[in-house]
C-alpha cells in the first residue's frame, strides 16, 4: 500500500503540516509529487483540495483510520503543483528532506502581509443602472445607503473599497448585496512594493553584429520550428555583448507571450547591471536580491505568479519564480560557483533550471566567457547547443597579456610583490591619468605548500591535488587522506624557501600606497565591503575615476565596465592552482581571464600583466593566450584520466559531530555499508575535511566516484536508509553534495 503526504494550505509556515491519506489502487498512476487531489477533510468529510508532498510506504497511524484520496483535481494545473514536483525533482537528484525541498521552492510568506487594494466596479451600463435606480426609488422603504452607493457609481463607475466602507459610511454587507446581485465586481488590485527605483532614459537600442545575430537567429528559428525545449551555451570571450544577445531573446520572448527568468550572481548584480534591463523593458522587469526582505521577496513573486511582471532578475533563488508561461531560463557567467546551494538540497541552479525548462518545454541559455569544463564537455557531445560570440564588440581588440616569471624576480632580488615589469607599468598608466586594477587571487587558499624558488607545489601522489598543512609538520590530502612530514627543503630544487604564501589586499595596499605616494588607492574586499551597498559604492567610486587603482580579490571582476581601465596586474596567478580541490586549474583560469578581460572595454586598448610562479601551467598560459579552448582540452584529459567530474559524477557525503569519535565512527559506519551493500563502489576517506574543525564541529568526509548519477542516488538512498534506523551516534549529523562544486 502506498501513502501520501498532502498539505492543504502552500504557505511557508504551513508545510510542515502535512496529512497523510492512502493511494487507492485506481488513482496509482495519476498520483505523484505536485499532483493536485481531492480529499475528504474534518470530521464532516468535507471534500477538499491539497497538493500531495511525498509518498511512502509506510503509515503513520493505524492503517483503518488513513482515509483514501477521492480523486485527481480536474481544474487547471497550478504553478504550485509544478514547484512540489521540482521539489521532489531536487530531493531525489542532490539528497534532502523533500520539508528542505518544498522550502527552497516555495519561499512564500504569511498571507496576511499583502496589502490589498479593492476597488469596486460597477457592471452595469448606464441605461440598466438607471433602471435599477429608478426601481430602487419607487419602492417605498428602501435604503438610503444602498441609493446612495448606486448613485456614486452611476457617476464615477469605480470606487476605492475604503473609501466606501470609510468617507461613506456605507457598510460591507451593502457592497455584498450589490454584488450578488451582480450589479458590480469587486476588483482587488495589490499594491506591492516595487524594489525597482529607476530613472529612465530611453537608450537607442543596439544594433547587434553579426555574431550576436547569428546565436540569436539559431535559438529563435528553433523557437520557430517548434523547438523550444533546448539548452544553448553562449560562449562568447569578455566584452563581446552577450547581455545585448539575451536582451533580444528577452524581448522575442515577451513577444511571445511568455515569461523570462534570468539568473546572474549576486556580486554582479549591480545597479548597473539591473539598470541595463531596465532601460530596456520598463516595468515588465522585477528584481530580487539578498538583500531584500522576506516580504519584499514575497511580492516580487506574486507579481510574478499574476502576470504583473514578466521578467525576474535574480541570483539562484529566482530560478523558483512561480511564472505559470515561463518561456526561457538565462544564467549569465553560468560557471560561477555560486549557483550551487551551500545548504540542502545542494542544488544546481544549471540543472535545476534545465529540469524546471522541461515542464515548462522551455528554453535555458547558459552564458559565459569561461564556461564550465561540465557545461563545455555537453556543447561537444551535442546536449547542449553552443553559441559562439568570437569577437569583441566594435572591433575592439582583446587585451595583450604578459606573463612574469616571480621564481626570476626572486633570483635578481626583487622581493617585491610587484614584479619591475608591473611597477613599470603603473607608473605609465599613472602619468597617463588612466586607471589600474590589481587583482590579489585568494580563491581556496588553505594551506598549501610550494617553493619559492622552482614553483613546486606538494601533491597528494594519489589524487593529483595540493597537499595542505595541518598542525605545523603534516601535510594531508582532502580527498584521501593521504598524510606525510612538512618537508624542510623543496623536494624538487632543494632551496630552503619553501613553505605557506601569505599576502592579503591590505598588505598590498600598504606597499602600493607607499610605492605611489601621490596616487589615489581603493581596496575591495570582505573587510571594506561589509555595508549594504559597501561592493557596490566602492565600484561606482572608481567608475567615477575617483581612485586611480583599485587592489581587490576576486569581487572585483565582476558586474561593473571600467572604460578607463588600461592596466590590470594579476598579483599571485597560481594561488588558486594550489587548493587542495580538483577544480583548481578551472578556477584559476576563470579567475585570470575574467580579471583580464577588465581591462581595454573603453575606446583605449588594454595590458594585462600576470604575476606567477607557475608560468607554464597550461591554466596561465592558455589564460594569458586567452583560448578557452586550450585549456578545456588540457583540463578535459586530466578529468578523464582521474575520473573527476564531468568525467565521472562524484558524491560528497559529509558527517559532523562535536565528538570527533562519534563523527569518524558514523562516516566509517556508512564506508563499510556501502562496500558491503554495492559491488566495485569507488569509496574514499573517511578522511578529514579541508576544514577538519569549524566552530568546533568535527568534519569528516567519504567521496564517491561514479560514471553513472543514478547509481549515486542509490548509494545516497541506501545511505539515508540507515540513517533512519540507526540509533548510534545520534550526535552526527550527515550531508550530501553531489558533483561538489568547492572544498569542505
Ligand atoms: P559581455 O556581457 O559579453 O561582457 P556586454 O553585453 O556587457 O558584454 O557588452 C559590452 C559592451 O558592449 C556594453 O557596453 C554593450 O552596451 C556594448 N555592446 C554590446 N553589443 C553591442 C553592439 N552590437 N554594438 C555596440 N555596442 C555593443
Ligand atoms: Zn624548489
Ligand atoms: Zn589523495
Amino acid at each position: 500500500m502506498k501513502f501520501a503526504d498532502i498539505v492543504i494550505d502552500i504557505s511557508l509556515e504551513k508545510l510542515d503540516k502535512t496529512f497523510q491519506y492512502l493511494i487507492p489502487e485506481n488513482l496509482m498512476d495519476k498520483v505523484h509529487p505536485g499532483s493536485q487531489v481531492i480529499i475528504p477533510f474534518g470530521k464532516g468529510g468535507r471534500q477538499i483540495k491539497g497538493f500531495v508532498v511525498d509518498i511512502s510506504e509506510e503509515p503513520k497511524l493505524d492503517v483503518d483510520k488513513i482515509k483514501p484520496i477521492s480523486g485527481i483535481a480536474k481544474d487547471s494545473i497550478a504553478i504550485e503543483s509544478q514547484l512540489i514536483e521540482l521539489a521532489a525533482w531536487m530531493k531525489r537528484n542532490y539528497g534532502s528532506t523533500m520539508n528542505q525541498a518544498l522550502k527552497t521552492v516555495i519561499p512564500i510568506k504569511k498571507k496576511q502581509s499583502i496589502k490589498e487594494k479593492k476597488t469596486v466596479v460597477l457592471k452595469l451600463d448606464d441605461e440598466m443602472a438607471q433602471i435599477e435606480y429608478n426601481e430602487m426609488l419607487s419602492r417605498a422603504r428602501h435604503s438610503i445607503y444602498k441609493e446612495r452607493l448606486l448613485k456614486a457609481l452611476m457617476d464615477a463607475k469605480e470606487i476605492p473599497w475604503d473609501y466606501i466602507v470609510g468617507d461613506m459610511g456605507i457598510s460591507s454587507s451593502i457592497i455584498r448585496d450589490f454584488a450578488d446581485k451582480g450589479w458590480i465586481e469587486i476588483s482587488s488590485e495589490r499594491t506591492y512594493r516595487n524594489p525597482i527605483r529607476v530613472s529612465h532614459t530611453n537608450e537607442g537600442d543596439v544594433i547587434l553584429n553579426s555574431d550576436q545575430a547569428n546565436a540569436c537567429d539559431r535559438v529563435i528559428n528553433d523557437w520557430n520550428s517548434g523547438n523550444t525545449n533546448n539548452t544553448y551555451l553562449l560562449y562568447g570571450v569578455t566584452g563581446s555583448g552577450k547581455t545585448e544577445v539575451y536582451m533580444k531573446l528577452l524581448e522575442e520572448t515577451l513577444n511571445r507571450g511568455k515569461s523570462a527568468i534570468v539568473l546572474i550572481p549576486e556580486i554582479a548584480l549591480t545597479y548597473q547591471t539591473v539598470n541595463r534591463f531596465h532601460k530596456r523593458f520598463g516595468d515588465q522587469v522585477s528584481i530580487i536580491n539578498s538583500r531584500m526582505t522576506l516580504a519584499e521577496r514575497f511580492d516580487q513573486f506574486e507579481r510574478a505568479k499574476s502576470g504583473d511582471v514578466s521578467i525576474m532578475v535574480g541570483p539562484r533563488s529566482a530560478l523558483f519564480t512561480p511564472f505559470t508561461n515561463l518561456g526561457i531560463i538565462i544564467i549569465d557567467e553560468e560557471h560561477e560557483s555560486s549557483y550551487k546551494s551551500e545548504v540542502a538540497p545542494r542544488y544546481h541552479a544549471r540543472e535545476t533550471a534545465i529540469a524546471r525548462a522541461a515542464m515548462n518545454n522551455a528554453t535555458v541559455v547558459l552564458g559565459s566567457a569561461t564556461p564550465s569544463v561540465e557545461s563545455f564537455m555537453r556543447a561537444q557531445t551535442g546536449e547542449y547547443k553552443l553559441l559562439k560570440l568570437e569577437n569583441r564588440v566594435m572591433d575592439r581588440p582583446m587585451p595583450q597579456c604578459d606573463i612574469v616569471d616571480l621564481r626570476d624576480e626572486l633570483m635578481s632580488g626583487n622581493r617585491s610583490i610587484l614584479s619591475r615589469k608591473l611597477q613599470l607599468a603603473i607608473e605609465d598608466r599613472l602619468n597617463k591619468k588612466e586607471q589600474v586594477m590589481l587583482f590579489l587571487n585568494r580563491r581556496g587558499l588553505m594551506g598549501f605548500i610550494s617553493c619559492r624558488a622552482c614553483g613546486h607545489v606538494i601533491k597528494c601522489p594519489h589524487c593529483d591535488v595540493s597537499l595542505s598543512l595541518h598542525g605545523g609538520n603534516k601535510l594531508k590530502c582532502h580527498y584521501c587522506g593521504y598524510e606525510t612530514a612538512n618537508p624542510k627543503v623543496c623536494p624538487e630544487c632543494g632551496s630552503k624557501y619553501i613553505g605557506g604564501f601569505k599576502a592579503g589586499t591590505q598588505k598590498v595596499e600598504e606597499i602600493v600606497k607607499a610605492q605611489y605616494p601621490s596616487a589615489r588607492v581603493m581596496r575591495m574586499d570582505m573587510d571594506t565591503t561589509r555595508g549594504k551597498h559597501g561592493h557596490e559604492d566602492i565600484l561606482k567610486s572608481f567608475a567615477n575615476h575617483e581612485a586611480d587603482i583599485l587592489i581587490g580579490t576576486q569581487m572585483i571582476v565582476k558586474g561593473h565596465d571600467f572604460p578607463e581601465v588600461t592596466l590590470v596586474g594579476i598579483l599571485a596567478a597560481d594561488m588558486s592552482l594550489n587548493a587542495s580541490d580538483f577544480h583548481c586549474a578551472e578556477r584559476t583560469f576563470q579567475l585570470i581571464t575574467q580579471a583580464a578581460g577588465r581591462a581595454g572595454r573603453g575606446h583605449k586598448p588594454g595590458n594585462v600583466i600576470i604575476q606567477t610562479y607557475q608560468p607554464d601551467n597550461y591554466s596561465v598560459v592558455a589564460a594569458a593566450n586567452q583560448d578557452y579552448e586550450s585549456f578545456y582540452n588540457q583540463e578535459i584529459a586530466y578529468r578523464k584520466l582521474m575520473d573527476y567530474p564531468p568525467a565521472a559524477h562524484m558524491l560528497l557525503i559529509l558527517v559532523t559531530s562535536e565528538n570527533e569519535s562519534h563523527a569518524r565512527g558514523r562516516a566509517e559506519a556508512i564506508v563499510a555499508l556501502l562496500n558491503k551493500t554495492f559491488d566495485r563502489i569507488r569509496c574514499m576517506g573517511p578522511s578529514d575535511a579541508g576544514i577538519a574543525r569549524l566552530n568546533d564541529i568535527y568534519r569528516k568526509v567519504i567521496y564517491i566516484k561514479e560514471r553513472d548519477y543514478e547509481k549515486l542516488i542509490c548509494y545516497k538512498d541506501e545511505v539515508e536508509k540507515y540513517l533512519l534506523d540507526s540509533r548510534e551516534y545520534a550526535d552526527t549529523a550527515t550531508w550530501f553534495d553531489f558533483d561538489p562544486m568547492s572544498g569542505f
